[in-house]
């Protein structure tokens, strides 16, 4: 009887409410997704590894409570396949990845094992347990590497330059191979860089932001930062959450670029962040010599350091959005400076 119940409660139609399973849903992405996919009524299954789920970006968007957590690694095509079982899902959105470049070139295997061969186990899963399952791949904009085109699109040669990025090549290519083969409904969304007051430390956004509070705090050490030079371009998660979702209720499957077509240097970052703060900064020197100092007292708020330059690096990206624009009705809100004071913003109030 409790099995029946169980079941039935289990089937979507019953409710008629749509069922998502989001590998990775403690990550930056994850959580804005699942306060997406829960405003519009759905089901939401989020999976972590680990002891204890880590659920501080759930929390801070006051939806911890509101879904189902799961213990899941997508090494494990058992528990992957057990949960297939246990849910009717309409949708899966696979962001679970090691998501560091820096640490992908220390740890290229289990790099490769979870963001490849875990997109891998997840379309198995969904061949053998039901087809009818629409799949979603969190791709990325360093497969262009450092591609010779200024804007990169979906038809863009991939030239990765990391094992973050041979990864998730691999990803999206057996995404497609499934989709052409198996006629699974399966999207690669091919997204560019995109922050939010979510986003891990770790990051160099966030080191930036939260190193010239500290410094405005009288708080902070000097910040070491590798290449500034480098450009990329960088939206707004939250809105970005929203494409992966439009992608699944085209009528055809396809992949898509998400960007906003524009791109800044940390440079750029540093300067709109410091003018923000109100700090009086100015740049000296060149190069590997190059430091911002703090005009009052001459203090140094930023040096370069050599350990943080990427073995090879990406020098720009720049997403040419015009099949996102034309399909998913994709157009950018928030702009580079808005971004920037979203993060600020938040990170004050920490
Ligand atoms: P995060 O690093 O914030 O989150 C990654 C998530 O993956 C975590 O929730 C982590 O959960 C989970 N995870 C790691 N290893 C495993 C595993 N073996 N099995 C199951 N889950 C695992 O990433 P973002 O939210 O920033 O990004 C989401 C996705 O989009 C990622 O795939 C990323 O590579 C990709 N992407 C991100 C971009 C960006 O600018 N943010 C740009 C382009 C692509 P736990 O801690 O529980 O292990």
């Amino acid at each position: 009887m409790f099995k029946l119940l169980k079941s039935l409660y289990n089937h979507k139609n019953i409710y008629m409410r749509k069922i998502a399973l989001i590998t990775g849903i403690t990550g930056q992405d994850g959580a804005y997704l699942a306060k997406f996919l829960k405003g519009k009524n759905y089901r939401v299954i989020g999976t972590y590894t680990g002891h204890k789920p880590n659920l501080f970006r759930l929390k801070k968007l006051n939806i911890s409570k509101k879904i189902i957590l799961k213990k899941m690694n997508i090494n494990s095509s058992i528990q992957i396949l057990k949960i297939l079982k246990r849910y009717n899902f309409d949708e899966i959105y696979n962001l679970a990845a090691q998501s560091y470049v820096d640490k992908s070139f220390e740890n290229p295997i289990n790099t490769n094992k979870v963001n490849a061969l875990g997109a891998l186990y997840l379309l198995e899963a969904i061949k053998k347990r039901d087809k009818k399952i629409k799949f979603y791949q969190a791709s990325s904009s360093e497969m262009f590497g450092n591609s010779k085109n200024i804007f990169q699109s979906e038809k863009t040669k991939f030239e990765p330059q990391s094992p973050y990025a041979i990864s998730k090549l691999f990803a999206h290519y057996i995404t497609r191979h499934y989709r052409e083969t198996y006629n699974i409904f399966a999207v690669s969304g091919i997204l560019f860089n995109h922050e939010s007051p979510l986003r891990d430390e770790n990051f160099v956004s966030s080191k930036i932001i939260k190193g010239l509070i500290d410094f405005k705090k009288n708080k902070g050490k000097t910040i070491e930062l590798g290449n500034i030079n480098i450009k990329r371009d960088w939206g707004y998660s939250k809105e970005y959450v929203v494409q992966m979702w439009k992608m699944l209720q085209t009528k055809k499957p396809g992949d898509y670029v998400i960007a906003t077509g524009k791109s800044h240097s940390l440079k750029e970052l540093i300067d709109i962040s410091t003018n923000y703060l109100n700090i009086k900064a100015k740049w000296k020197g060149k190069g590997i010599n190059l430091k911002l100092v703090n005009i009052p007292d001459n203090r140094i708020i930023i040096r370069i350091n050599k350990k943080y330059f990427r073995p090879n690096d990406i020098y720009s990206t720049k997403g040419n959005i015009s099949k996102a624009k034309k399909f998913l009705k994709w157009k950018p809100k928030t702009s580079f400076k808005k971004l920037i004071k979203i993060l600020i913003n938040d990170k004050i109030k920490e």
